[in-house]
């Protein structure tokens, strides 16, 4: 095991920087998950922490070793693709077996370290099996299983269930979080897939146009976005955002806008007098066909329609902004045509000019 520390590594393609100058440390023992849209840099990072690209300029350390200089072989990883890798005309115990005969380990250790890889992959109904004739799900599964045999101490994965069939998603999805539990290794698993990120990440380094936005585990990524992007990526739909108008008054400012019921008069760092943001998630926003309480606001119904879980998405607008709320069935189901939003203040993020976080003094 160890951690791995990037320090000013980049990554220049022509005037393209697919990697920006990141310096960054990756939890040694822990599963941290690189999510971001397709383009933004993932892969190349993850092929310059396996010695597989050029890099531009930077150090890479795997705990305090240096390994900028050292190729692939030199660097004790495994590394897992998108199209399964097993060997033609080997059963699937002989494809876990092979790096290890290779490296010319005594029988007993390899037989062990076989066997281990493959119950805790739980293969044992296949062993015997050719691995090449397998499906996707399984032939994936040996390759992981002998990345797991060789004990290297990081295991990087590149969108591993790209080839997977859509059915065999979810059964690959149970054992491989299980899987990284019991294992304790340092993984830098690559992914555009959130559902992924939040299912396997212990952390998520959440990548935008080759940089990384937040390094925080699933539940505070998604819960407190720091720059408007996390808001906008995580989340099916993501967060509702809206500009206020902003009005100095004296030396404090009134934000005002058709969401709130009230205008806030407060103080603002300089990155936001000019241009801000308000970030809320659909979920958080509660939603009746009478008033709330004293400060909802009334909204028109534009659109409704059923979600995963029988969740109700709706659409409403109140003056030029449109919000996206997602609410539960039994109140969804009867929503009118004009009906009552209430926004909660603790749970909305306030964003500055460049869309990064800042906090709201309401007092
Ligand atoms: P995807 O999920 O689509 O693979 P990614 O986040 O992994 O996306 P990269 O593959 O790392 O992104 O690519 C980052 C950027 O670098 C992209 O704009 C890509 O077009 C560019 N790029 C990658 N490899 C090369 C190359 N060999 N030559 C020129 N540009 C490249």
């Amino acid at each position: 095991m160890a951690e791995i520390r990037t320090v000013n590594l980049t990554k220049v393609y022509g005037s393209l920087r697919a990697v920006d100058n990141l310096t960054y440390t990756f939890h040694d023992g822990k599963v941290t998950c690189l999510l971001g849209p397709s383009g933004c840099g993932k892969t190349t990072l993850l092929r310059m922490i396996a010695g597989l690209e050029f890099i531009t300029s930077g150090k890479i350390y795997f705990g305090n070793k240096e390994v900028t200089p050292l190729p692939t072989s030199a660097r004790n990883i495994g590394m897992v693709f998108q199209y399964p890798v097993v060997y033609r005309g080997l059963t699937v115990e002989e494809n876990i077996a092979l790096p290890l005969i290779k490296e010319k380990l005594d029988k007993k250790d390899i037989d062990e370290r076989v066997d281990e890889a493959i119950k805790l992959l739980a293969i044992e109904d296949v062993r015997k099996k050719e691995a090449w004739a397998l499906p996707s799900v399984l032939r994936q599964k040996v390759a992981v299983a002998r990345e797991v045999a060789r004990r290297p101490d990081i295991i990087l994965f590149d969108e591993p269930l790209t080839n997977v069939d859509a059915s065999s998603k979810a059964l690959f999805k149970r054992s491989f979080k299980e899987l990284t539990q019991k294992l304790n290794q340092t993984i830098i698993y690559v992914t555009h897939d959130q559902t992924e990120a939040m299912t396997f990440g212990d952390y998520i380094a959440l990548t935008y146009k080759g940089k990384i936005v937040q390094y925080d585990s699933p539940r505070v990524l998604y819960g407190q976005p720091k720059e408007v992007f996390g808001g906008w990526f995580l989340g099916n739909p993501g967060m509702n955002f809206f500009e206020p108008k902003v009005e100095q008054l004296g030396n404090k400012y009134k934000i005002t806008t058709d969401i709130f019921e009230k205008d806030i008069v407060t103080d603002l760092p300089d990155s936001a007098k000019k241009k801000m943001s308000f970030g809320i998630r659909p979920e958080h926003i509660m939603v009746r066909n009478e008033p709330i309480g004293e400060h909802s606001i009334k909204v028109k119904l534009k659109q409704k329609w059923i979600t995963v879980g029988g969740q109700y998405l709706l659409t409403a607008q109140v003056g030029d902004i449109i919000l996206r709320i997602k609410t539960l069935p039994e109140i969804g189901r009867d929503i009118k045509d004009e009906f009552f939003c209430y926004i909660p203040m603790d749970k909305v993020f306030a964003y500055d000019s460049e869309g990064i976080n800042f906090k709201l003094n309401l007092n």
